[in-house]
């Protein structure tokens, strides 16, 4: 199936023409239509399945529109990852003009929040330095988030961040849709699923 017929609007289409995405990948193709619907997701799938796509895509779809500053928050273990996903929503996201700051560790606070304060759509960040800006940068809040993402969920879920992460998701709504992807199941990413999740589609890269 074509990007189209996943239910992908023309703009969206137009933009992954550009970046070469000439057909969805197997998890995009498996997670584009239930997202749409407006499901919760469970993603089992490592980096280069073209996962970011499988999110970014309707998440932008939907801030087409809502239209608000603060519409999504994707959680990310590492920094390069963190940036590479917000290269993609902009990619995605230029002919709509999507605005993303990138909250990470090893990066001047002041900057971070200099970017806050434009009032990006997505914010993609570690769960350390999201936290330190939700105690910090004044006027910074998750409460009007709609969509969540917990990428590379395993990897979220060591001991650094376990704390962060309880922070984080009492700062978000419930009434929210998430979609949590991980390399693989462990009993540890079950346990956040069912913390985090509502009824969720489970597929497979
Ligand atoms: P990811 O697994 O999301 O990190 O994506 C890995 C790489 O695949 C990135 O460089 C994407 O730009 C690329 N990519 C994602 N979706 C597609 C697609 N449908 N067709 C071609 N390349 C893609």
């Amino acid at each position: 199936k074509s990007f189209k017929e996943l239910g992908i609007v023309e703009q969206l289409v137009e933009a992954c023409d550009n970046l070469g995405w000439k057909n969805p990948s197997k998890i995009q193709a498996e997670a584009i239509p239930h997202a749409l619907q407006g499901k919760d997701l469970i993603g089992l799938a490592q980096t280069g399945s073209g996962k970011t796509g499988a999110f970014a895509l309707p998440i932008i779809q939907a801030l087409l529109e809502a239209q608000h500053a603060f519409f999504a928050c994707v959680l990310s273990p590492t920094r390069e990852l963190a940036i590479q996903i917000a290269e993609q929503f902009e990619a995605l996201g230029s002919l709509i003009g999507v605005k993303s700051a990138v909250l990470v560790g090893g990066v001047d606070h002041v900057q971070q929040s200099i970017a806050l304060g434009k009032r990006p759509h997505i914010v993609v960040a570690t769960p350390g330095r999201l936290v330190d800006h939700l105690s910090n940068t004044k006027g910074f809040s998750l409460r009007t988030i709609k969509y969540l993402v917990l990428d590379e969920a395993d990897r979220l879920l060591n001991e650094d961040f376990e704390k962060s992460l309880d922070q984080i998701l009492n700062a978000i709504p419930r009434e929210r849709r998430t979609y949590l992807f991980s390399a693989t199941m462990t009993k540890k990413v079950q346990k956040l699923q069912r913390a985090c999740l509502r009824n969720p589609v489970k597929i497979e890269a």
